[in-house]
């Protein structure tokens, strides 16, 4: 049976973590109400704005439904704004948030000028080769607890982290053909 995995639709670029999981052999779907998303296997909080998103899931009711989704052990995996939400902290703001890691984050790390960029990191996790990763004004993790693993540095910042079932990346894999975190994602479905 191929996993069922979410993509919180609420605001940000859902389409490319469609065609990745697609081309995974996964089975996704966008989500958007409760029930969508009691039903799924596996959630990915894509990027966007993470202060709209996060107001946008209060009122859009669906915050208890995704904390539960996480309670029960189910995958989730935050891509940059995604990574900012699933943070318990965020450097000087107390916008809304899930807080279901146990990491401290800082938004918009590696500079105003350059917005966006792509640069090869290393993940040793998913193999030798560096993988292709594009950065949008993204957040790195400043600090993380003990049950923290963290999986990627760049430029010294940590930029992918996992913590048990929980997976950040402050940069966005879906965005290049590598599809090397995604099905790393899949394998954390698996193995639970
Ligand atoms: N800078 C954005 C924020 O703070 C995140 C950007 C992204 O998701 N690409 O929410």
């Amino acid at each position: 049976m191929p996993v069922k995995v979410g993509i919180l639709g609420l605001q940000g670029a859902v389409e490319p973590h469609m065609k990745a999981l697609t081309a995974c052999g996964a089975e996704p779907r966008v989500v958007r109400l409760p029930d969508q998303i009691a039903a799924v296997d596996a959630l990915i909080i894509p990027g966007g704005e993470s202060t709209t998103m996060g107001i946008l899931m209060e009122r859009f009711g669906v915050k208890d439904a995704l904390l539960r989704h996480a309670e029960q052990g189910k995958p989730m995996y935050g891509t940059c704004a995604g990574m900012i939400l699933m943070a318990k902290e965020i450097e000087g703001s107390d916008q809304a948030r899930l807080g279901l890691m146990d990491t401290r984050v800082a938004r918009n790390s590696f500079g105003r000028q350059v917005d966006s960029f792509e640069a090869a990191v290393d993940v040793p996790a998913v193999g030798e080769e560096p993988f292709r990763a594009v950065f949008i004004r993204a957040p790195h993790v400043v600090s993380g607890g003990e049950g923290v693993e963290v999986l990627s540095v760049f430029q010294e910042r940590i930029v992918l982290v996992r913590q048990g079932h929980l997976l950040a990346s402050a940069f966005h894999p879906e965005l290049t053909d590598d599809l090397r975190l995604h099905r790393y994602f899949l394998q954390i479905v698996n193995e639970l």
